[in-house]
């Protein structure tokens, strides 16, 4: 069943930069897509106009059946439902982790504060930071405050995670848990579209790999063949 549906999608910056040419990808529920290539390749921007952070210039997306151009299409619906996770975290530094977690379903879906906090704490809990939910972001460490990150994009119940190169901005050493964390919700059966560069996840994790190369999606394959042709 397809989640993510991108047709023909271009993308033409004002500047003039052509960064998406006529890109097409399905993206199954429950699926793991990792998008590699070079940068400048188009990778942010496609993960982008996914959650309509990025406006197409022409094609279509439609998200679990809804066409995301559609004059009665509720962006900040879609955008709960496709959650993004950044390579900066962009936590609120004056909320602690917990707060950080409870802050979008309190303020954006009005949603009980207990109910919330519950929920909060237990995501927490699955991003093995159950101890640290006091803290402040400052006084976590960059993988920490990553984990912190996608529990708060799952205290949204997103229909889809969307990882803009989720690692790259940390210590070699905490890249494994971050990648952990995500590894969990893949076998959960998350259904996530990754961009990174991490080569092992993407051979042991995805379903399918894209390779992206000039603003065009020159090839979709499973990683036991897309690693085997290389
Ligand atoms: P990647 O994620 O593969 O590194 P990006 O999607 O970030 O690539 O960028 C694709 C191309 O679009 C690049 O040439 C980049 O310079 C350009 N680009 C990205 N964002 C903008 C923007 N806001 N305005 C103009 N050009 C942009
Ligand atoms: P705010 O910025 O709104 O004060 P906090 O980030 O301090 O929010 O905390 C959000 C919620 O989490 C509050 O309801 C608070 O009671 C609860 N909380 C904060 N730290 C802890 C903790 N270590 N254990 C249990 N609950 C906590």
């Amino acid at each position: 069943e397809v989640l993510i549906q991108a047709r023909d999608v271009d993308k033409v910056f004002e500047n003039g930069c052509h960064a998406l040419k006529n890109v097409s990808l399905d993206i199954h529920r429950g699926e793991v897509v990792v998008i590699i290539g070079p940068s400048g390749s188009g990778k942010s921007t496609f993960l982008r106009t996914l959650n309509q952070l990025e406006t197409i210039s022409s094609g279509r997306i439609e998200i679990d059946g809804v066409h995301l151009a559609d004059k009665s299409t509720d962006i900040n619906k879609l955008r709960e439902e496709v959650g993004m996770v950044f390579q900066s975290f962009n936590l609120f530094p004056h909320k602690t982790a917990l707060g950080n977690v409870m802050l979008a379903p309190l303020k954006v879906l009005k949603r009980d504060k207990a109910e919330v906090e519950q929920e909060a704490k237990d995501l927490l809990y699955r991003v093995g930071l159950h101890e640290r939910m006091g803290h402040y972001p400052s006084r976590l460490s960059g993988g920490q405050q990553q984990r912190v990150a996608i529990a708060r994009s799952l205290a949204m119940k997103p229909k889809a995670l969307l990882f803009d190169e989720p690692t790259s901005a940390l210590d070699p050493e905490m890249v494994g848990e971050v990648l952990d964390v995500m590894k969990g919700l893949a076998k959960e059966g998350m259904t996530m579209v990754v961009v990174t560069h991490e080569m092992g996840f993407a051979r042991e994790v995805a379903d399918r790999v894209v390779f992206m190369e000039e603003g065009e999606l020159v090839l979709e394959e499973s990683p036991e063949r897309f690693f085997n042709s290389e």
